[in-house]
């Protein structure tokens, strides 16, 4: 049932912002699109590019294959090279085809050698055969005349390791598993060959539980790598590792190219492609949320591995914060009323026990729990501490203030951070409840299920100023003070009333006399919310693109004054 209203509200996804604009006919009206969250994929088509917004396409996997074959071709051509030859020389290069061309014309078969296409030139006196390749030479019929020196070997004293007798050919047994029920071999131009199942296994093994795409030769010491075509062979009917291993490929190709960068959704196979974002650089001065092409859920940063929308705040800031959540959040509450800090090194001590003469564990300094003194200043009975007002207690209570006031700080931050994210969380519980809501309106006023859709697009815009809320609460706990951060926190404040206000009446009972009156409240509030996000966006864009926000730490990428 609730499949048939998604599908609906896409397909009247337009008439909807119709509707909007002749309800309002208000210019802010039209930029509403919130018919799904992040959903700006499609919209971003038809709408000039906001200041906080970045370009980027979405590639599906066959379409970076097609980039891929491209560069395959090209090398192929100019290097004459069968196609899986030129495949795994540019992936052996990054994919850095300019390099690739460089190092080949200078000296081809070194960069063959180290791609793992061609064998080793051989050596003046060739190394003891091992043992899989002792066993080979006994496979006489095989050999090729690159084998030759191999041969000659056989007829070295070391050869007498080579113990079945070389008149048996047809008797060759796998190396690894030594069935000699296998009757099918396989080896690459090395030529060490193994029976086809142990190859299966290795391949299979090499991409579904290392999820690597290089895979070189079973036998030790042995470079040469499994193009395409023989990993296709061995893997035979097992088609789904075979598509993995495809995967993985375009997973290489993709993180060699810094424009690329592949969905981190779970089993999403689309990367996003985004020049803007493509240096370090560029993450002082934008904020690049993308959204592959695969679902609108799909937002993720390109700068960075958080896989929401982090907007307003810049990579470097937003990765700060969250490490300085993970390392203090979990225990702040538990610090400020369990622990104190060593008035001398500021190091945490617990109070575990009753007895108040405590000993710093880092720098063995020792003073009294209860007034924070020195110890020796209470001589043996701590009892009588009275010393409250003495110098030495003072001060080490001052800078026991200046350490709590420290972590209040993080926390008035921490505690709105988590709150925005907490209610952007219960808000999208709260969206299974309104879908009720939305089918009661119908039934009980002349409202049609598009007209009832102001409820789903509230929630949306409340979910998203949520997480723009959120972060702008890590944006203010590293900016530095004055006139900027004083205009950033008006403009945080203004939305946080509007998200507030909006919250509410989404919330409030449904009554059917009031419900076009709901209606137009919920609506222009919605309007509202939105221009409020908007303005706090934009602004902050602007800020990193003039270079006007100072922090008080020193951020990667920033200059510290
Ligand atoms: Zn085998
Ligand atoms: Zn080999
Ligand atoms: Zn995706
Ligand atoms: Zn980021
Ligand atoms: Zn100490
Ligand atoms: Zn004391």
């Amino acid at each position: 049932m609730s499949s048939d209203y998604e599908i609906s509200d896409e397909e009247n996804g337009y008439y909807d912002e119709d509707e909007m604009e002749v309800d309002f006919d208000d210019e802010s009206a039209s930029e509403i699109e919130v018919d799904g969250i992040g959903d700006d994929f499609k919209v971003a088509v038809r709408r000039e590019r906001k200041v906080y917004d970045v370009d980027f396409t979405s590639l599906s996997q066959p379409e970076i294959e097609k980039i891929m074959q491209t560069d395959v071709d090209h090398i192929s051509g100019i290097f004459g090279v069968e196609p899986a030859v030129a495949a795994q020389l540019l992936r052996h290069m990054d994919w850095n085809k300019e390099k690739l061309i460089e190092k080949y014309m200078d000296n081809a078969s070194s960069v063959a050698v180290a791609a793992g296409v061609e064998l080793p030139p051989r050596e003046p006196t060739p190394p003891p055969p091992k043992a899989s390749s002792s066993r080979l030479s006994s496979t006489g019929p095989q050999r090729t005349t690159r084998r030759s020196t191999a041969e000659h070997s056989k007829s070295s004293p070391k050869s007498k390791r080579t113990t079945p007798p070389v008149e048996e050919p047809k008797e060759f047994v796998c190396p690894i598993c030594f069935d000699d029920t296998q009757t099918e071999f396989m080896a690459l131009i090395c030529e060490h060959k193994f029976c086809a199942s142990c190859w299966k296994e290795y391949i299979t093994s090499k991409v579904r539980t290392e999820a690597e795409c290089t895979i070189t030769c079973m036998a030790e010491d042995c470079n040469i790598v499994a193009l395409d075509p023989f990993v296709q062979k061995a893997l035979g009917d097992d088609k789904e590792t075979w598509e993995r291993y495809q995967e993985l490929l375009v997973r290489q190709f993709v993180s060699c190219i810094p424009h690329l960068k592949f969905c981190p959704y779970p089993s999403c196979t689309y990367t996003v492609s985004c020049p803007a974002a493509a240096t370090k650089s560029s993450l002082v001065t934008i904020v690049p949320i993308v959204t592959c092409g695969a679902s609108n859920t799909h937002v993720f940063c390109f700068g960075c591995p958080i896989d929401s929308d982090h907007r307003p705040v810049v990579c470097a800031v937003a990765k700060m914060w969250l490490q300085k959540c993970r390392d203090d959040s979990e225990t702040a509450n538990w610090i400020k009323s369990n622990t104190k800090e060593c008035s001398k090194c500021q190091s945490t001590i617990e109070k575990n026990g009753g007895c108040n003469h405590m000993t710093c564990k880092k720098c063995k300094y020792e003073f009294c729990w209860v007034c924070m003194g020195p110890w020796s200043e209470h001589g043996t009975a701590w009892y009588s501490c009275n010393r409250y007002d003495e110098k030495a207690s003072v001060d080490a209570r001052d800078a026991q203030t200046r350490s709590r006031a420290s972590l209040e700080r993080y926390l008035h931050y921490y505690n709105r951070w988590a709150n925005h994210e907490q209610s952007a969380k219960l808000s999208m519980e709260l969206y299974v409840k309104t879908e009720k809501k939305m089918e009661e309106m119908q039934i009980t006023s002349e409202l049609t299920w598009i007209q009832v859709q102001f409820m789903k697009k509230a929630l949306d815009v409340v979910f998203r100023c949520r997480m723009t809320l959120k972060w702008t609460y890590a944006m203010a706990y590293y900016l530095a003070s004055g006139n900027d951060k004083e205009l950033f926190e008006d403009n945080q404040r203004d939305l946080e009333r509007a998200v507030e206000e909006l919250s509410e009446l989404i919330e409030a009972p449904i009554d059917p006399e009031t419900i076009m009156t709901l209606r137009q409240k919920v609506t222009d509030k919605t309007v509202y919310v939105q221009k409020r996000n908007e303005i706090m966006l934009e602004d902050t864009a602007k800020g990193y693109l003039e270079g006007r926000w100072k922090w008080d730490v020193t951020v990667e990428g920033f200059e510290s004054d």
